[in-house]
């Protein structure tokens, strides 16, 4: 086991700690700690049967840290991002993102949090048509009501950030599906927010365009210090993150991968 396995998931079998300090957390960690799971059950109701998807997932990503988040389709992979990013409520277990719980805020609130401090990237792109790549980008920084001026120049320099600065004024159709993705790791990266949740955001390329816009998220992130948590099918790709988790059964069954 490698100290990841013990620093970042060693609340396992500790479902009832009401608080990461109660988990052993070290100060210094605290500090660090954007988001984290904590005995997390998801289970669906369908008429007079029950599904359990997750059940007592616990996990921790640090500021700058990536963590590949890996597991057989079914497994509960996106549920899993989708209470992280408190778009669903767990049965059980807590969610907090950067010290607070998503289940004590107010929905105006969790769009708030959301628009401060997470970055979503998603397996297609979710463009706007009709929108250049500049205006696409941009349009996180207008929820914020920065001014269209001031949006669209950080726009610009989050899309020179993904190498996409001289095709600002294309629209998602004119860009191949490369390009496209990378727009979206610009949108999801203009905030720089202290987060980025990624759901198999390179699962509708090719292999090789597939790997430069991994490289691209895992480089853009550590440069922003972003912590980084990523779905994907790719062995290979989950290889490069530090850490590498695998969801089975409804649990976390992943060792940590050495970081390089
Ligand atoms: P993955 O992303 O790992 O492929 P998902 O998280 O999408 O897996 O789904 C995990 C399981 O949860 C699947 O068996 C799926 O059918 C089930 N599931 C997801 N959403 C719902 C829902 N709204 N109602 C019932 N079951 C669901
Ligand atoms: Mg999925």
């Amino acid at each position: 086991m490698s100290e990841w396995a013990n620093s970042g998931e060693r609340s396992a079998g500790r479902a009832g700690a009401a608080s990461p300090a109660d988990a052993g957390v070290d100060a210094q960690d605290q500090a660090a700690l954007v988001i984290e799971a904590r005995a997390v059950g998801r289970r669906y109701t369908e008429g007079s049967l029950d599904v359990t998807v997750l059940d007592g997932v616990d996990l921790q990503v640090m500021r700058g840290q990536s963590l590949a988040l890996v597991g057989a389709s079914g497994s509960g992979k996106s549920t899993l991002l989708h209470l992280l990013g408190g778009l669903d409520q767990p049965s059980a277990g807590v969610v907090r993102l950067m010290g607070r719980d998503w289940a004590s805020m107010s929905v105006t609130e969790q769009g708030a949090w959301r628009n401060q401090h997470l970055g979503f990237v998603y397996q297609f792109h979710h463009l706007l048509p009709e929108f250049t790549a500049l205006d696409n980008v941009a349009m996180p920084l207008r929820i914020r009501r920065l001014s269209v001026p001031d949006a669209r120049r950080q726009a610009l320099q989050a899309l020179q950030a993904v190498g996409l600065g001289e095709r600002a004024l294309h629209r998602p159709a004119e860009l191949s599906g490369g390009e496209r993705q990378r727009v979206a790791v610009a949108r999801a990266l203009v905030t720089r927010p202290a987060c980025l949740l990624a759901d198999e955001p390179t699962g509708n390329l090719d292999r090789r365009t597939a790997d430069t816009v991994f490289e691209l998220l895992l480089q853009r992130s550590r440069e922003e210090g972003t912590a980084l948590l990523v779905v994907t099918h790719d062995e290979q790709l989950a290889r490069r993150c530090d850490r590498r988790l695998e969801l089975v059964g409804g649990r976390v069954a992943g060792t940590a991968a050495p970081r390089g």
